[in-house]
């Protein structure tokens, strides 16, 4: 039989310890990504609960959201639209801060990139605390942007994060 998505994804992903700092154990997708087979399936299991939503853009979350973002929107026939740490979008950017699991940081987004009114989703690899992502929508929000969901490959921590987002919006892939 076909080995389901979920276990196919969890073996392939590697665990690395202590990266990057003592008592964090980092979930590296890069051999999942490095597989072509794998890399569309992921891609089409992220989007797919999102298909007959109306989506117009999916917003990524630096770094590893913009590689699964792009591929994403395109399934989904939307635009996509990066979130980035401080400094680094060219344009005037609606901005907030945030506290995550290793560390505090802020993010930005272009202040025209999502219309007011615009069904959006999120997409990002992992969600732990779920500070990233919940200040992720929060940029959606300044600009009037309607959150219908996040898509994520991984939730993690004993499910703070799907509660801190409200578990009816999120999806993920796998759970642990
Ligand atoms: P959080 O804001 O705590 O939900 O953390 C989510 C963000 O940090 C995402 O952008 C993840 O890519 C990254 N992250 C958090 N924990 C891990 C982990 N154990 N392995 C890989 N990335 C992580």
């Amino acid at each position: 039989p076909e080995t389901s998505l979920a276990t196919e994804l969890q073996s392939r992903m590697r665990d690395v310890p202590d990266f990057p700092r003592p008592g964090i154990v980092f979930k590296d997708i890069t051999p999942v990504l490095a597989d072509p087979v794998l890399f569309q399936r992921l891609i089409h299991a992220m989007a797919e609960p999102f298909r007959e939503q109306r989506i117009t853009k999916v917003i990524g979350v630096e770094a590893r959201g913009f590689i699964l973002g792009a591929p994403v929107a395109l399934a989904l026939n939307a635009g996509f639209v990066p979130a980035r740490k401080p400094g680094k979008l060219p344009h005037r950017t609606v901005a907030e801060r945030y506290s995550l699991e290793y560390g505090s940081d802020g993010l930005e987004m272009h202040h025209d990139a999502v219309l007011s009114g615009e069904r959006a989703i999120i997409v990002d690899d992992v969600l732990a605390t779920g500070g990233t992502a919940e200040a992720t929508a929060k940029l959606l929000a300044q600009v009037g942007g309607e959150l219908v969901g996040f898509s994520f490959l991984i939730a993690l921590g004993f499910l703070d994060g799907v509660k801190r987002l409200g578990a009816q919006r999120v999806h993920s892939l796998i759970t642990l």
